[in-house]
């Protein structure tokens, strides 16, 4: 490998993106490359205890930080990643700030040493194009979610599928895709909503900065979704490297256990808590980085989970004077089986840990990858923007999950608008069910556990996506007449 390859990643401000960005920094360097992550402080200051251990490894990373102008749009000082803003309508306003980095990212790389090789950035960066062209190098875009909920956002984006239909709640085919996907049209056109003049102009941006990049790096595997992966790569035209599951480069138990915000318990408590637990008997509950449900309805997913009987922990991202009240007394009542983690739970080495049997999960992208890392069956509550059609990956494609029966799209910080949207009595009915160790149950089990296998076979030396590394790594020294 060329002792100079240098790769920029430029990762979008949001935990679901950041934390597979570094992972990927860390693969790519353990191959021998310099790797430049470039983010903004409050999102730096995050994963350094990851950055500090890959230094002490020996890897060449370093982090280069960027202050985003967020008093130009209007944001209050440290708003730095969507996952800290309170409702989906600020997101514009750190679209803006973001793209207001492309002069100082330029800067700073022509001030690199060694220079840049390769930008690797995510799709929501468009102006990253321009700046590799101008530098001459190579510019691939990371995808967030896997190759079968690309396709479907293509297809959803680029025809004209929803405007035929008149309402949102209309369900529908999705045309082209090679398993039947049923979805409500709010439910597709949840991502990549033009309804803004700013919103149209950036995905017009995005899409052209997409035809003039090299490459799509994908956190996702081969065997995962063969058809899909060669499907997207037609319909875009562009060479799809999938390289993941990139959470399974992570071995030591700080880097599963460290990852994104400080954990709300240690590591520690939480393994000897699952060490006591039945082998596959507990369930997870962890909604993701974003999306928040109101206080009744973190009361209902309480009162549904007492009543399975089933062995819990159970992530609650944020709570309030009025849910800790009813949560003092839910947890003595629920102490022999339930552990409740408030703000982040480390969420790998939960879903690792063989006393797992299930995971309820919002089905952003990373947590279905890393649920499907652990050969795990879920649960699917998805709330917004590419969760519905992930959602309908585990079910309708891989088979391996129950729905607890969520319809409606609810975006960021309108939780309380809607109230409880999930009764507890289908909280149960999806949680005994996918815990269920009859025909059924076992089936969905015994298929979801051959899939985790197949993630930890395509991470390893030789697997698919260590050879799509490879593959990748090569063509970027190629293109740059390195040798
Ligand atoms: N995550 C975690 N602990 C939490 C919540 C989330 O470790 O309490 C991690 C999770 O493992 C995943 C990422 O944060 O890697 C969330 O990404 P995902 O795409 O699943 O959803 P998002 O948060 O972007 O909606």
């Amino acid at each position: 490998m060329a002792t100079n390859l240098h790769f920029v990643l430029v990762p979008l401000m949001q935990q679901g993106h950041m934390i597979p960005m570094v992972d990927i920094a860390r693969i790519l360097a353990q191959r021998g490359a310099i790797v430049t992550i470039i983010t903004t402080p409050v999102n730096a200051n995050r994963f350094k205890p990851s950055i500090s251990r890959a230094i002490e490894d020996k890897l060449k990373i370093q982090v280069l930080e960027l202050q985003l102008p967020l008093a130009q749009v209007g944001l209050p000082e440290g708003f730095e990643s969507f996952d800290l803003l309170p409702s989906a309508d600020l997101h514009i306003k750190l679209f803006a700030a973001m793209d207001m980095l492309e002069e100082p990212t330029e800067n700073l790389l022509r001030g690199l040493t060694p220079p840049p090789s390769c930008i690797i950035s995510d799709n929501l960066f468009p102006w990253t194009t321009d700046v590799a062209r101008r530098l001459g190098i190579s510019r691939l875009v990371f995808y967030g979610p896997g190759c079968f909920t690309y396709l479907c956002l293509h297809i959803v984006m680029n025809t004209n599928v929803l405007d035929e239909m008149v309402s949102d709640s209309e369900t529908f085919v999705l045309p082209g895709i090679f398993d039947e996907i049923k979805l409500t049209k709010a439910q597709a056109g949840s991502w990549g909503k033009r309804d803004t003049e700013a919103m149209v102009d950036m995905f017009r941006r995005m899409d052209e900065a997409e035809k003039g990049a090299d490459g799509i790096v994908v956190n996702s595997f081969q065997e995962l979704e063969p058809k899909y992966v060669e499907e997207l790569e037609k319909v875009i035209d562009k060479k799809v490297w999938c390289i993941g599951p990139v959470s399974l480069r992570n071995r030591s138990l700080l880097d599963i256990a460290e990852r994104g915000n400080k954990a709300g318990i240690n590591e520690h408590d939480c393994l000897k808590w699952l060490d006591n637990k039945e082998s596959g008997s507990v369930i997870f509950v962890c909604l993701g980085s974003m999306s928040s449900v109101c206080n009744e309805q973190i009361f209902e997913l309480g009162l549904g989970l007492e009543s399975s009987n089933v062995p819990f922990i159970w992530c609650i991202r944020r709570t309030t004077e009025e849910s800790e009240r009813w949560l003092s007394g839910y947890e003595e009542r629920v102490k022999d089986r339930g552990l409740i983690v408030r703000g982040w739970a480390p969420q790998v080495l939960i879903l690792s840990h063989s006393a797992i049997g299930g995971f309820v999960t919002h089905c952003g992208w990373n947590s279905t990858l890393e649920g499907v890392s652990a050969g795990l069956p879920m649960v699917t509550w998805p709330h917004f923007a590419d969760q519905f059609l992930n959602e309908r990956f585990i079910i309708d494609v891989l088979k391996i999950g129950v729905s607890i029966g969520m319809e409606e799209v609810v975006a960021v910080g309108d939780q309380d608008k809607f109230g409880v949207l999930v009764k507890k009595d289908d909280i149960k009915a999806s949680v005994e069910s996918i815990m269920d160790k009859e025909e059924e149950g076992e089936v969905r089990r015994k298929r979801a556990r051959e899939l985790g296998k197949m993630a930890k076979r395509a991470m390893e030396e030789g697997g698919s996506s260590h050879l799509n590394t490879t593959t990748m790594i090569q063509d970027i020294i190629e293109q740059l007449g390195y040798n």
